[in-house]
């Protein structure tokens, strides 16, 4: 199984799911909300395991 991760943004926003999941929502809220554009690798690096 796929660990999950938590990712919060600093604007409060905040979603949680595997790896793939995440890096698709981060990557659309940061370009809708924030007209940003990160990367995979930004997304993992700042996204934290989901405690169990
Ligand atoms: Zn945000």
């Amino acid at each position: 199984m796929a660990r999950k991760l938590v990712y919060r943004c600093y604007c409060g926003f905040a979603a949680e799911g595997e790896e793939d999941e995440l890096v698709v929502v981060l990557t659309s809220h940061a370009f809708d909300v924030h007209q940003m554009t990160v990367s995979r690798e930004q997304v993992l690096a700042m996204a934290v395991p989901v405690a169990e």
